[in-house]
């Protein structure tokens, strides 16, 4: 399998772990395959964490598409857990082809195997290790209010860069603001 990386606004540091992941990928499932994946990050899924696109009856060009934000708002570990997921697709239908397409029992095994997350519904009981809760779409977990100002900011996760680094356009410091836990 060959593949491409369009980067994005993605740090060069965090491409080089999604290399290496799909080069791990790569050697374990795909090598040697008469493949082309091309991979984005990309900066306006804001709707869903990854998808896999790809020509019906033409399992040799994929395109793959991995939400910027989901990475910006869960970090690595979900990002990977979705190109894992996408990946899985693309293994079951090189191996299956037609009857590789969709979240068939053979793409759960694989999606499991590879380090893939998946969905309430597609995990079930039988594949809830693989069960993730990080979707781009879900309502951010913190609600940041500026006390001076009013401007409003959702977060899922508050790390210290941005506690501690960012700056409200009326100067309030973003450490100072009221914070609120959605759930
Ligand atoms: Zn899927
Ligand atoms: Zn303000």
């Amino acid at each position: 399998m060959r593949y491409q990386i369009s980067k994005g606004k993605m740090p060069a540091r965090e491409i080089e772990v999604i290399r290496d992941e799909i080069d791990k990928i790569n050697k374990e499932w795909l090598e040697g395959e008469n493949i082309f994946v091309n991979v984005k990050i990309n900066g306006k899924m804001t709707k869903t964490n990854g998808h896999v696109k790809y020509v019906i009856g033409e399992y040799k060009n994929f395109n793959i598409g991995i939400s910027y934000r989901l990475w910006k708002e869960f970090g690595i570990k979900a990002t990977l857990g979705t190109l894992r997921h996408e990946f899985a697709h693309v293994i079951n239908m090189a191996m299956n082809g037609d009857l590789g397409l969709g979240h068939n029992e053979s793409f759960k095994e694989i999606c499991r195997a590879v380090g893939g997350v998946m969905n309430k519904k597609h995990a079930g009981e039988k594949y809830k290790d693989c069960l993730t809760d990080d979707y781009v779409a879900r309502k951010p977990k913190w609600t940041l209010v500026c006390p001076k100002c009013g401007y409003t900011v959702g977060r899922h996760r508050l790390t210290k860069n941005f506690l501690h680094h960012r700056v409200c356009k009326c100067g309030t410091m973003v450490s100072k603001f009221e914070r609120i836990q959605n759930y």
